[in-house]
């Protein structure tokens, strides 16, 4: 038998029987586990609340050989509790932590990604994060899975991608005019890509409304076929109109 500490995010929950609670974490030392939390919903005392999503834990994990990771104990290092208090940051925080589940792949050691969602749930609830912030955590969040997609020159020829370019998810980045028949994916204005490319190479100027909704658009399609299905919190945050 197994027996450690961990610090870990919980990325996502599962209620199981009538009593019981599979919980998603981002493990500092394992990554990404799911644990099961027994008596999770009936026991107040053992984990008093702390298993919601968003909830930074310091996580007591024990493991018997060949079976499954069980919650022992947790101790919550940050509940980020302004989070909680307002739809729009709720929905912002529900979807990173969605991206980053989907993002990883079980027991591969994340330690990146996970400060990086620490230190984005922290500005989020210091009320720091604006809607620009979000396409900077996505983008860093994909450059850390190996997943960046290219906007400061064309995918297919490396030249700039000009003045009419496309955003093609298959080769994973901006195509040039020239390039276009080679392509698939519809016109996008440049600026979109310039303000991408901005946000990537670490500019945190707010885009305006307009570029902001169009690069969120093209982003949303990107991860759509990175991951093969569109996350579910991407309609949350516009039912709450986030963008
Ligand atoms: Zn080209």
């Amino acid at each position: 038998m197994d027996r450690w500490e961990d610090e870990a995010l919980v990325l996502s929950t599962l209620d199981y029987g009538d009593a019981d609670r599979l919980v998603t974490l981002l493990t500092r030392g394992r990554g990404k586990l799911t644990a099961f939390a027994a008596g999770a919903r009936k026991s107040r005392r053992r984990f008093a609340g702390a298993l919601e999503p968003g909830t930074l834990l310091r996580a007591r994990l024990v493991e018997r050989h060949g079976s499954t990771v069980r919650l022992d104990a947790v101790e919550v290092v940050h509940a980020f509790p302004h989070i909680r208090e307002e739809l729009p940051r709720i929905a912002r925080a529900l979807y990173a932590l969605e991206l980053c589940r989907e993002l990883l792949r079980d027991e591969e050691p994340a330690p990146e990604l996970l400060s990086l969602a620490v230190d984005w749930l922290g500005r989020l609830d210091a009320g720091e994060a604006g809607p620009t912030s979000v396409l900077a955590f996505e983008l860093q969040a994909l450059a850390l899975a190996g997943l960046m997609p290219r906007f400061d020159a064309c995918t297919l020829c490396g030249r700039p991608p000009g003045e009419a370019p496309r955003f093609d998810v298959d080769h994973g980045g901006a195509v040039c005019a020239d390039c276009a028949p080679r392509a698939t994916g519809p016109r996008i204005d440049p600026a979109v890509l310039e303000g991408l490319a901005a946000i990537q190479a670490g500019a945190r100027q707010p885009l305006p409304p307009a570029l902001r909704a169009e690069a969120r658009g093209l982003l949303a399609r990107f991860i759509e076929a990175q991951l093969g299905r569109r996350l579910k919190s991407v309609e949350f945050l516009r039912s709450v109109g986030v963008d």
